[in-house]
């Protein structure tokens, strides 16, 4: 590339001098432009810039020009080119002026009289070499700044003191300190480093790998407290820095902020750890808890316990109001399990609607029950999820290290054996685990799969108990009460399958098997001339949510020739837990056509006179628990008394049209209590056990004859 001198001198005899010099010692590709004053240079200078035109190389100027001197010379070019050298030309007295320009930035300066071709070359050269060098280490420094201020890591380096030299953008907002205030201050102070759980500092990074001599990094947890106060997640590579000698002349750290990877990360693990529907601890965080919280007890001595839990009928509710409903509700269980249990204890979801709860110190087994006692108390209570309100039960089992178990697994096994066995006991209450619970429960496992074959093979038939008139002492009804007579366990009550047909779905076919049976032996009553009788059947809600369940209704009544008037069907207060519009819908409809309703176990506290306004019911069937303590003579029994005794009452209440049933009756006190609150029928061993047919037709035969059923 050609060389462009820019010559500053007055004198022209001078400046053609200088011209020849320089002409004769370069060669062709050498221009020189000459201007007679700083003004005149500053312009050609500023122009260059502005238009991009042919850069100058290096500036030869006369110390003393007619409108600037000295100093002030190379200050007012230099201003305008500050990486352009400048060579002074000056006379032997002013050398020192000249020596003062040099330190404010000149390169050089020759003698005006010593002035030859020569001597100009070599200090030109010499000049435009050692610009262009600073030039390229100008370039140099300025590309790494860009480069370091580009990238995305934050940097700060210090001299060997622990003083901060330097720090790019990234470090500048990571710190919250600028450059210029940062430089010059302890690293210490700029960068505040902290363990984010202990809240304990950290040692310097930058001062560590000095002393260390090498390139460390921070402990996985450390975050950095920017000045504001703000915490940002960091990680970091510290190398202390030598020069060429090996010597020590600082560090640099690079780091950078990890607070999205790390909050990512701790939310994947949380993930990992807990169920996703109810937050709690999942089955792999739990299991870790008990065998941790089992080492601890056999170290200490002491027991812990394990509660499973299982929502009764979960699934009623979920086919019925929906898995979105179902969803909620499991929400509201698991918060109110938490609500139950200290906070080292452990709830965790296991899945569906199934719970297990560590207790993980108990004094004695004892402990445990009162928290399911607990547990029990809460879920009596309905969860409201949007307009519903929501009531359901558990059945808990219990089993506590080491004396039922000292493995983990068999620990829960056994919690869910006498969880099973707590279900098939009725449900709503809690059992502690024994050996003898093993057998029951292997056996309920097969139950689901022997419901699907027994309809096909025969092997269901209906009892029937009668329902007496407690004024006249007719029968005026029977209850059909489906067994089953399992190949293998012979008789089985309701109580022993009926569950496990709502919970698989079977009680709808055998439902309809009821309903048409219970119909038919109607018939054939009427048909051996028998009086006309009210045949009850128990219907499970989820036979009410069923498809056609109206229409075979009246199927049933077509084929047989009965009114609707002569069936009843009995509810059980798992109609609560469905209390949808399509239930009450389907109710109504069955009342409207003359079909009698029922509700079964009233009193038993889970209906309430709000039910009986909102369903459209003939009939409250006391629960016979409620029976057995009328008339007992205690103060509480009396208050009950007068209880039941206004609720008897209602019975020939013109609005409310229902009439009580006492249901259970088993004693002639009984019977006495009922007639003198003038309870309109009964039903009970008192009267008779739940028959097969031929025993019952015989007795309605007798009946018809004697009416001796209240003698
Ligand atoms: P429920 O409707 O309350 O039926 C009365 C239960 O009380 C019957 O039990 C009956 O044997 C029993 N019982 C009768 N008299 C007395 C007495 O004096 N004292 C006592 N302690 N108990 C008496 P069972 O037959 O075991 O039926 C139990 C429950 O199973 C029934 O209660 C009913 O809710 C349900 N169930 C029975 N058959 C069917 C059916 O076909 N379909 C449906 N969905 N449920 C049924
Ligand atoms: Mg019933």
């Amino acid at each position: 590339m050609s060389q462009r001198i820019l010559v500053i001198q007055a004198d022209v005899v001078q400046a053609n001098v200088i011209r020849r010099s320089l002409l004769s010692a370069f060669d062709a590709t050498l221009q020189v432009e000459w201007v007679r004053n700083c003004a005149e240079g500053v312009l050609r200078l500023e122009n260059v810039s502005r238009q991009a035109a042919d850069p100058i190389t290096a500036i030869i100027a006369d110390l003393f020009l007619s409108d600037s001197q000295g100093v002030d010379t190379v200050e007012r070019l230099l201003r305008v080119a500050p990486h352009v050298p400048i060579l002074l030309l000056c006379s032997p007295q002013h050398e020192a002026i000249a020596r003062l320009a040099i330190q404010r930035g000149a390169h050089d300066y020759l003698l005006r009289d010593n002035l030859n071709s020569e001597v100009l070359m070599k200090s030109l050269l010499s000049m435009i070499g050692r610009a262009a060098n600073i030039g390229a280490l100008f370039e140099e420094n300025e590309r790494a700044q860009a480069v370091l201020n580009s990238i995305g890591d934050a940097i700060i380096s210090v001299d060997p003191e622990g003083e901060v030299t330097y720090l790019n953008a990234v470090a500048e907002s990571l710190t919250g300190w600028p450059h210029t205030e940062a430089v010059g201050q302890t690293s210490e102070k700029v960068l505040r480093i902290v363990d984010a759980t202990t809240r304990e500092s950290v040692p310097n990074p930058l001062t560590a790998a000095m002393i260390a001599n090498e390139t460390l990094v921070l402990p996985p947890n450390s975050i950095c407290i920017r000045r504001d106060g703000v915490e940002i997640a960091i990680e970091d590579s510290t190398a202390p820095i030598h020069d060429h000698h090996g010597q020590l002349t600082g560090a640099v750290m690079v780091f950078h902020d990890v607070s999205a990877a790390r909050a990512q990360a701790m939310r994947l693990s949380h993930l990992a750890w807990h169920d996703s529907l109810t937050d709690l601890p999942n089955s792999t965080l739990f299991n870790d808890r008990l065998t941790q919280a089992m080492a601890l007890a056999h170290r200490h001595g002491h027991k812990l316990a394990v509660i499973f839990v299982d929502v009764d009928r979960f699934k009623i509710v979920n086919d019925s109001l929906g898995h979105l409903i179902g969803d909620r509700l499991l929400q509201s269980v698991a918060h109110r399990l938490q609500s139950c249990v200290r906070s080292t204890d452990t709830v965790s979801r296991r899945g569906g609607d199934e719970f297990v709860i560590l207790l993980s110190e108990v004094a004695h087994a004892e402990d445990a029950g009162i928290c399911a006692e607990k547990i029990l108390a809460d879920f009596s209570a309905p969860h409201f999820i949007d307009q519903h309100a929501v009531q359901v039960t558990a059945s808990l089992g219990i089993a506590t290290y080491p004396d039922d178990g000292t493995e983990a697994e068999t620990l829960l096994r056994n919690a869910d054996f006498a969880m099973y066995y707590a279900k098939d006991s009725g449900r709503h209450r809690y059992q502690f685990f024994k050996p003898a619970l093993n057998l029951r429960t292997n056996g309920q496992q097969t139950v689901d799969d022997d419901l699907r074959q027994a309809l096909a093979r025969n092997e269901f038939i209906l009892h029937y108990q009668p329902k007496i008139n407690l004024m006249t002492g007719d029968i005026f009804g029977v209850e059909a009460l489906v067994r089953w007579h399992h190949p293998q366990r012979g008789l089985m009550l309701p109580g022993e399958f009926i569950a496990a047909a709502e919970a698989s779905g079977h009680i709808v076919p055998l439902g309809r098997w009821v309903l048409r049976e219970a119909c038919r032996q109607a018939r054939r009553w009427r048909d051996a001339g028998l009086p006309a009788l009210c045949v009850a059947i128990n219907v499970s809600p989820l036979e009410l949510r069923s498809d056609n369940f109206i229409a075979d209704v009246y199927a049933a009544l077509l084929e047989t020739g009965l009114e609707p008037g002569d069936v009843e069907f009995e509810l059980t207060d798992s109609v609560l837990m469905h209390d949808s519009d399509q239930v009450i819908a389907v109710l109504q409809v069955l009342k409207q056509a003359g079909v009698q309703l029922a509700l079964d176990d009233f009193g038993a506290g889970r209906w309430s006179l709000c039910d009986l306004k909102r369903l459209p019911v003939n009939t409250l069937n006391l629960d016979p628990a409620i029976v057995r303590q009328l008339g007992t003579g205690t103060e509480s029994a009396s208050i009950f008394d007068n209880a039941i005794g206004a609720l008897m009452g209602m019975s020939i209440d013109v609005n409310m049209k229902m009439r009580v049933v006492a249901k259970g009756v088993e004693t002639h006190q009984e019977l006495l209590f009922l007639q003198s609150h003038r309870c309109a029928g009964g039903q009970g061993h008192y009267f008779s056990q739940p028959l097969e047919v031929p025993e019952i037709t015989k007795l309605l035969e007798e009946i018809v004859q004697t009416q001796c059923l209240l003698a």
